[in-house]
């Protein structure tokens, strides 16, 4: 079939298996355009592995630093007339180069919150490799289901305590309006704090400790998100900002839990970067433009490979990986540089709908989400036919 971009509001529902393939390739040149990651990580375990931060883990651990990796994912595999979900092609394209390279990779498809998950994943582990000495933990998901209870939980991004008002971006028409957001209802809190919380972070990390999985020294990583300040309602003070926290309380736990095996848990703050879940995030897409449009033009524009390329280089296995006042790993350092905040700040005062492609970086926006699904990749040619299914080699 002949696949083109099919976007509703904040997705998109095709995807392209050459262009995710060409995805790839260019995140993988940009790891080793740097060369190897001196006492980098051998045997790595990424949950949430196909798309966004965790698939740019992936890659930097497995072609910065030789590492074996297993990746668990939610992923939908594409039929003869129908493309898969994104997820689904990085991760044969991943799988293919990193058996080109020698490297081990083995994936899962399944919901890395159930407890059969866990178990499948550690057996694999315990057969394939023994031990792993790095587990990245990158699961961004709109529910969950307990595996104890079997109660499903719902996320939800609202502001917590009164109605946050903002200007907003509608992706598609560029148009710059307002956005009125109801606060946190009943348990709306809780029930976000059971999905993108620390709870499964911890289960994953129990369950991999008590198998014997987890090397001496090993790392594990899970992803949170500040920013400015014209975000925090709905973000570092809103729903997901509870959740957020909750990370660091596991993190802490997590410490504790490790240190008979010297280990050490991370939360690592990232750079606000066009993914599938944060273009789900009102406001956040119109912030992402007027930053882009400034780290460009100062050239420390990043996204997610080098900023995994960095956490990893430059950070964890640097032996210097110079925490914050709150114990948490920085790579959003350059994008909460004050003068860049200052200049973004004084841009989203002024920012309307006429001068929005002005003070914004709409089209690398744009380019950056249809880059997502495989569009917009030098090389791909977008009028021939392609099949859509296409196997990932450890899954079939
Ligand atoms: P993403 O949507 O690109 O990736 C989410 C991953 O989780 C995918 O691999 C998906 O398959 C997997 N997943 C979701 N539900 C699953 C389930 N039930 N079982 C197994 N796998 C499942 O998201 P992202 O933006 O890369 O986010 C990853 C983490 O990084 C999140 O914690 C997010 O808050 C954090 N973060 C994101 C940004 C940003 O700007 N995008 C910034 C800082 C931190």
């Amino acid at each position: 079939m002949i696949v083109a971009p099919k976007i509703r509001g904040f997705i998109c529902t095709t995807s392209h298996p050459e262009g995710c393939a060409k995805h790839i390739a260019e995140q993988i040149a940009v790891v080793k355009s740097r060369g190897p990651i001196a006492n980098g990580p051998k045997k790595v375990l990424v949950i949430g592995s196909s798309t966004g931060y965790g698939l740019s883990s992936r890659i930097a651990a497995a072609f910065g630093s030789n590492a074996a990796t297993v990746g668990v994912f939610f992923e939908r595999p594409g039929e003869a007339d129908r493309t898969a979900t994104t997820g689904w092609y990085n991760t044969a394209a991943f799988e293919n180069e990193a058996k080109a390279a020698g490297l081990y990779a083995r994936s899962f498809n399944g919901d890395a919150y159930s407890d059969a998950v866990k178990t499948e994943v550690i057996e694999a582990i315990k057969a394939d490799l023994g031990q792993v000495d790095c587990v990245i933990y990158s699961l961004a998901s709109p529910r969950r289901t307990h595996p104890k209870t079997g109660e499903v939980f719902k996320s939800v991004l609202k502001p917590i305590g009164e109605v946050y008002v903002n200007k907003n971006l509608n992706t598609t028409t560029g148009v710059v309006n307002e956005v009125s957001i109801e606060p946190a209802q009943g348990d709306d809190i809780e029930q976000t704090v059971a999905v993108m919380g620390g709870e499964d972070w911890e289960l994953w990390i129990d369950a991999l400790q008590s198998a014997g999985v987890l090397a001496d020294g090993v790392q594990t990583v899970s992803y949170s998100y500040i920013g400015p300040e014209v975000t925090w309602p709905i973000y570092k003070n809103g729903t997901i900002g509870r959740a957020k926290e909750d990370l660091e309380r596991v993190q802490k736990a997590l410490d504790v839990k490790l240190a008979p095996i010297q280990g050490k848990a991370w939360v690592s703050v990232n750079k606000a970067l066009v993914t599938q879940a944060s273009s789900a995030i009102p406001v956040v897409p119109l912030y992402i433009s007027l930053l882009y449009k400034v780290m460009k033009a100062e050239g420390t524009h990043e996204d997610c490979i080098e900023q995994m390329d960095r956490l990893f280089r430059e950070r964890l296995y640097s032996g210097n990986p110079q925490p914050d006042e709150a114990g948490r790993i920085r790579v959003d350092d350059w994008e909460m540089k004050p003068h860049v905040q200052d200049l973004v700040g004084q841009r989203w005062a002024e920012v309307n709908t006429e001068n929005f492609a002005e003070l914004g970086d709409f089209e690398g926006y744009q380019s950056s989400f249809l880059r997502l699904f495989g569009f917009g990749l030098a090389g791909v040619d977008y009028s021939a036919e392609t099949n859509p299914d296409v196997k990932i080699p450890s899954i079939g």
